[in-house]
């Protein structure tokens, strides 16, 4: 199935460089999460992501494909219009753009949707906003009522909350006392520097600071995007299980919660499973593609289907950067996802119009459901 013509809502991306970082960033970054420098030099260039978007990005600067080919061909080329070609190519219509990474080095949100031909909305990160309100507040009560104010502050701006719970104390999200929250946040207080926002990862504050997170998403309706499965080093990938999560959404306090699980790889079967059983529970297919072989990717979108009905599953670049992995991910989503459609429609699993139907809603029709609308 060609799909195209489907133009795309990516409902979780991030912005991307201003020129001069673009121009000088190293090219083999953009296809791992890796920052070792000796996996960058050494191992990046013989990954499959590699060196299919070399070949992918000559095809599209019409070049020989080579790293060298393609970085010739675009430079000297005027940066944003060169990225506005890229995004025109991938059909993106309307992106929903975490802001809080690498927020110093990127487009702010507003930067980002003015240089672009597509609607923009926001997604606001809640360990990073935490994390900005700790150098005013002696005590964790009154930071978590600050946090809890500056939530319903911003929520009718926000298409969602993002959560990277999962990158600093794993998505068993506990209860603690008052007590163990006040001790937690005693030491990070001790621990600041001037002028230095600190990385919160202390399991006691950022669980309750999840959990009225949590309580506001309920009233305002705003789903909770979380990050699962795999990611950059800093991530123990035993706690980023999507299975974890599961209390969430059986706890009566937070019925009504979304859920969209992010990425999952390799979790996507744990992730589909409670697609497929709580009304809450979404899951997403971004970043495991393009991040990874054909093989991955195309099994990836089809155990995501051996449970959650077709109504559960939306597609993300999960793109930042640069433009050109928003043409990566929008290449390679729709064309996986038009191929594990037809195999199902081959083998009887759905029917033509089922298949047609299915390709809408993972590529705009269940995120422009799920997202609200300001
Ligand atoms: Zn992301």
């Amino acid at each position: 199935m060609n799909l195209d013509h489907i133009s795309l809502l990516d409902h979780h991306a991030h912005s991307v460089w201003p020129e001069a970082a673009w121009q000088t960033a190293p090219f083999a970054a953009y296809f791992t999460e890796a920052y070792d420098p000796q996996v960058l030099d050494e191992h990046t260039p013989h990954g499959i992501f590699y060196l299919r978007s070399v070949r992918d990005l000559a095809a599209f600067y019409g070049c020989e494909a080579t790293p060298d080919a393609v970085l010739s061909a675009r430079a000297g080329k005027p940066y944003l219009e060169l990225s506005r070609r890229l995004i025109a190519a991938a059909n993106i219509r309307e992106v929903l753009i975490d802001d809080g990474f690498l927020k110093r080095e990127l487009m702010s949100f507003e930067e980002c949707g003015a240089a672009f031909p597509w609607t923009v909305r926001r997604i606001l990160r809640l360990e990073t906003e935490l994390a900005g309100l700790v150098p005013q507040h002696e005590n964790a009560g009154t930071l978590l009522d600050a946090f809890e104010a500056l939530l319903r502050r911003e929520a009718p701006n926000l298409a969602a909350l993002k959560s990277v719970i999962a990158y600093r104390t794993g998505l068993d999200i506990r209860r603690w006392s008052n007590v163990e929250v006040e001790a937690a946040y005693t030491a990070i207080r001790r621990d600041l520097s001037p002028g230095v926002l600190p990385r919160i990862s202390s399991q006691p504050l950022l669980d309750m600071a999840l959990r009225v997170a949590l309580r506001v998403a309920c009233e305002t309706r705003l789903p909770v995007q979380f990050h699962t499965g795999y990611g950059d080093p800093d991530l123990d990938l035993r706690l980023a299980d999507p299975l974890l999560l599961r209390g969430l959404f059986t706890d009566p306090d937070l019925r009504g919660l979304q859920v969209v699980t992010l990425h999952c790889y390799p979790y996507t079967r744990e992730a589909g499973y409670l697609a497929s059983v709580y009304p809450g529970a979404y899951l997403d297919l971004g970043l495991t593609i393009p991040f990874t072989s054909q093989h991955a990717m195309r099994t990836h979108v089809q155990e995501a289907l051996h449970l959650a009905p077709l109504s559960k599953l939306l597609f993300s670049t999960d793109a930042s950067r640069t433009a050109e992995l928003y043409y990566l991910g929008a290449l390679w989503g729709r064309r996986m996802i038009g191929q594990v459609l037809e195999d199902c429609v081959s083998i009887g699993d759905l029917t033509a119009t089922e298949a047609e139907d299915g390709a809408m809603r993972l590529l705009q029709g269940n995120a422009g459901r799920l997202y609200p609308r300001t």
